[in-house]
């Protein structure tokens, strides 16, 4: 019944100026990006027994042919852009609110039309008021003008069993989301749970708005992911999409096979 499905929008290297600039290993040399560090972007689509969901929405990049990304790989997945339900907002940064909207000709239309969108009310508040490299404002600005906008106030759950939590650590409102499904926990923990080895190598980010409190947080989280055998969803790690954690000689390591 359940049906998750990773929806890869590429690899890309970041540097101090944010840009995603598109990194393929066989054609490129990690050592003409200097000072860059190298992440996924995937998004993921969850099929329960209620909804569509989707988690976060990538950068908006277009393939080739002028399509989405995003909407190409919904579609290689059996599924089409108009049945997604809900669209649940970690948080607005480009790299994860790019593709809730797309441009064409001209005109701007949502790129999941008959979705609702979830985002932290605090969160689109501080977007839009601190325009930095991190944040686009056009399609915050088109999204706040929308019906499909739902603003969430703080902590709480949605129809009964899509849980989310504010968590600051990688920008001030940060959210988190738990789906309970019939026989799973999935947890998406946004870009405070963004790559598996974080939680094993315990490192202070420098991207994090509170680098501290992430590191913090991700220990914290994958502590409640080993006791109740939570499926973490992982937003730039292509290695370990999909994580469960578990304890081995009182650390927390990824666990595998499963
Ligand atoms: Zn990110």
């Amino acid at each position: 019944m359940t049906k998750l499905v990773v929806l890869t929008e590429g690899q890309y290297s970041v540097d101090q100026s944010k840009k995603f600039i598109p990194f393929d290993p066989i054609l490129h040399d990690p050592k003409d990006r200097p000072a860059s560090i190298f992440v996924h972007v995937q998004p993921f689509l969850l099929q329960t027994e209620h909804d569509l969901l989707l988690f976060d929405t990538g950068l908006g990049y277009a393939n080739f042919s002028g399509e989405l990304v995003i909407h190409e790989a919904i579609k290689n997945a059996g599924f089409d852009p108009s049945d997604v339900t809900k669209v649940l907002m970690s948080h607005l940064h480009f790299d994860h609110a790019g593709g809730m909207v797309y441009e064409k000709q001209g005109s701007t239309y949502l790129s999941f039309p008959n979705a609702t969108y979830f985002i932290q009310q605090e969160e689109l508040n501080f977007a839009l008021t601190h325009t930095t490299q991190s944040y686009r404002l056009a399609p915050l600005e088109f999204l706040r003008r929308s019906d499909a906008l739902v603003l969430l106030d703080g902590n709480g759950t949605i129809d009964g069993y899509i849980d989310y939590e504010i968590t600051g650590g990688h920008c001030p409102f940060h959210q988190v989301f738990k789906v309970h499904t019939a026989n799973e926990i999935y947890f998406f923990g946004g870009d405070v749970l963004p790559e598996a080895m974080q939680v094993v190598r315990r490192l202070i980010a420098k991207y994090d708005f509170d680098g501290r409190k992430a590191m913090e947080l991700r220990n914290q989280f994958a502590a409640q992911a080993v006791q109740e055998n939570w499926n973490c969803l992982m937003y730039h790690d292509r290695q370990n999409a999909v994580t469960k954690f578990e304890i081995i000689a009182d650390a927390i390591t990824i666990k595998k096979p499963f």
